[in-house]
């Protein structure tokens, strides 16, 4: 065996988890494998609009990233405040730790600055905003919930959408529906717009054919929390209840750090996901990867899983100077959530020449109960 190495993995989160999981299984035990984050729990990130509508509790959803030391992966609690390349170390939760090779899956941070703090907006994009959201949802009655996409790229292009489904579907069970105006605003010309227009004007069909309005090219100026309006740069709107997904923007340490480029996130090599830096790889929301038709790479948990793999091989085959390195895909998928227990799929491949080679399945029964199936799997092989 080659001289011992370790390799440390920043973020726990969909990338990082199965990084963590993989390189462990495929390195000798003299190697080290260590996986930090800032969180104490990972959280399984699509099940959080089942919790925003009281169908999940939060224990059921995440689990201690610490449960991974029994596996031998060494798990640090702690903020990354830096990164090092000189050094080639990272410091974290007052420790000092070298790397031989590190994998930066620290995903998209929320930017809430400028999103007033009052009881009628949330954030509904982590688990605390889900949490007060869903109490508020139970007690809504009457008026308009406004769905805020700020502005683009965001994480789970489908989540805001799958949100006015299931909002339409819980007010047509409890009755309320001709009540409750729900409409949705965003700064993209259709739904999805990466997976192509056929998928967009299907998801903005299912949208009509549901009452839910489709507000599209809207740039956002500011949210009055004092007389409940959003503004726009040629209107402005109205809400008795705002569910607002935040800014994205990449996490400090990695702008600190000098590894992103004017597009305010990681570029990494579209097939190893290779940062600039040899050794150095980033995964998942934190970068972005150009396509073929000249849009980025959407931000979804799929993709942070399949390149978390074909990185975890490729550095184990490395380290261990054995196997065949692998390339990523480029391949991803989505399930659509619509309510009365039915989700739709869409499939394909992100890197095919012109443009994405999508397919979206009729949303049935099927493909709920195996996104639950999914979700029972995932908490389980993981941990
Ligand atoms: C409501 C909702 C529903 C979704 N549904 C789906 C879905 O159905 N399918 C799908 O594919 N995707 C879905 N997603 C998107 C998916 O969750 C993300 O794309 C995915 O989690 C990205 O993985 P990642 O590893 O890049 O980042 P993350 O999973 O966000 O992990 C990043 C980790 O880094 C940690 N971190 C950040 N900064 C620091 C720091 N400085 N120091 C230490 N730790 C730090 C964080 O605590 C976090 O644990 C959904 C997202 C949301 C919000």
């Amino acid at each position: 065996m080659d001289k011992e190495k370790t390799v440390i993995i920043l973020g726990g989160g969909s990338g990082g988890l199965i990084c963590a999981n993989k390189i462990r299984k495929y390195l000798h035990e003299g190697h080290r494998v260590l996986l930090v984050d800032k969180k104490e729990n990972h959280l399984f990130y699509p099940s959080l609009l089942w919790l925003l509508f009281d169908w999940r509790k939060q224990e059921q959803i995440e689990r201690p990233l610490n449960i991974l030391n029994k596996k031998g992966i060494e798990f640090i609690y702690g903020e990354v405040e830096k990164i090092d390349f000189i050094d080639m170390s990272v410091y974290a939760g007052n420790r000092k730790l070298n790397y031989d090779y590190l994998i930066i899956s620290l995903g998209a941070q929320l930017n809430t600055s400028k999103i007033p703090k009052t009881d009628t907006i949330y954030n509904f994009y982590c688990l605390e905003g889900a949490m007060l959201a869903q109490k508020k949802i139970n007690q809504f009655s009457e008026g308009r919930i406004a769905i805020l996409i700020s502005s683009s790229p965001f994480k789970c292009p489908a989540a805001p959408y799958e949100t006015g489904f299931l909002l339409d579907y819980l007010f047509r069970k409890k009755g309320l529906r001709d009540r409750i105006d729900i409409q949705i605003f965003t700064p993209e010309s259709l739904p999805m717009p990466t997976a192509g227009p056929i998928i967009g004007n299907t998801i903005k069909q299912m949208l009509e054919q549901k009452g839910i309005k489709f507000n599209h090219d809207l740039k956002l100026l500011s949210i009055d929390g004092k007389t409940d309006e959003i503004k726009f740069t040629d209107r402005t709107e109205k809400f008795n209840l705002l569910l607002i997904v935040p800014p994205h923007q990449a996490p400090e340490v990695v702008k600190d750090a000098g590894l992103t480029d004017p597009t305010g996130w990681i570029p990494a090599d579209p097939k190893t996901l290779q940062t600039k830096y040899e050794k150095i790889y980033a995964i998942g929301d934190v970068t972005t990867i150009k396509l073929p038709n000249g849009k980025n790479l959407p931000k979804a948990g799929v993709f942070a899983h399949y390149q978390a793999e074909v990185v975890a091989n490729n550095i184990a085959s490395e380290i261990e100077g054995r196997g065949l390195k692998k390339q990523f895909s480029g391949k991803g998928y989505c399930f659509l959530e619509i309510g009365e227990e039915k989700a739709g799929f869409a499939g394909g491949n992100f890197y095919t020449s012109a443009s994405p080679a999508m397919k979206m399945h009729k949303p049935g029964k099927i493909w709920h109960w195996t996104k639950i199936l999914f979700e029972k799997w995932w908490l389980w092989h993981w941990f």
